[in-house]
């Protein structure tokens, strides 16, 4: 069977970066998402093993020494790591994977494979992505700034990724990024593997 392609998805924070990959996933059976681990505390209205897998430090660094992780960051005080026996399982058993990956995970991923797609979404504006940061909550000023300057880090490596997507419209924006994965099942290696018998039909001489 054909292998999976791996896509990496990075945004700051309050970009719209996970809605947009749930509607694409929601509307595409043959691409899933990783489920990373993480140290962070859960937040109101997340389940354990689906938005994370929610572990101790300890568990983490254990995992860690086991090789467990295709890549890990730590991101705003936490430990953040994908799995990579799911990512390979996933991906040999033919379906396309995102990984919901801060820029240093994206890195370290592209280096490991550098067949991985990368796609960078960012907000319209500074103004947009204030709003939306300052929407989350009641929080100070003070945490409302220190989140403009972490959202700000991060997008400084937008040019990094192979593909930008700007979330100005929610609708466009999952238009674009579904039409990257549609081009990217186009390219000429993966329609050889999928219509082999096809192409052989096509081409036969009576
Ligand atoms: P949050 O805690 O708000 O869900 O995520 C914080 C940041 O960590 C986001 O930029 C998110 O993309 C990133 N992140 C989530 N999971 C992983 C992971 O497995 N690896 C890396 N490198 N970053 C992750």
């Amino acid at each position: 069977m054909q292998t999976g392609t791996l896509y990496t998805v990075s945004a700051p924070s309050g970009a719209g970066k996970t809605s947009l990959v749930k509607a694409l996933v929601d509307g595409d059976s043959r691409i899933t998402v990783s489920v990373s681990h993480t140290t962070r505390a859960m937040r109101p209205g997340e389940q354990h093993g689906v938005n994370y897998h929610f572990v101790e430090q300890g568990e983490f660094e254990a995992m860690l020494g086991r090789g467990a992780f295709l890549e890990h960051a730590q991101v705003f005080g936490n430990y953040y790591g994908t799995s990579q026996e799911w990512v390979e399982q996933t991906l040999a058993a033919g379906r396309d994977v995102i990984l919901e990956i801060d820029w240093q995970g994206a890195a370290q991923v592209r280096r490991l494979l550098p067949d991985t797609v990368s796609i960078f979404i960012l907000p319209p504006s500074q103004e947009a992505l204030r709003e939306r940061l300052t929407g989350r909550g009641q929080d100070d000023d003070s945490v409302i700034e220190r989140r403009m300057e972490q959202a700000i880090d991060e997008m400084s490596h937008y040019n990094e990724a192979d593909f930008l997507v700007i979330n100005d419209n929610f609708d466009q924006a999952l238009t674009e990024l579904s039409a990257i994965v549609t081009a990217q099942r186009q390219r000429l290696v993966y329609q050889q593997q999928r219509f082999a018998d096809l192409l052989q039909k096509l081409l036969r001489r009576n």
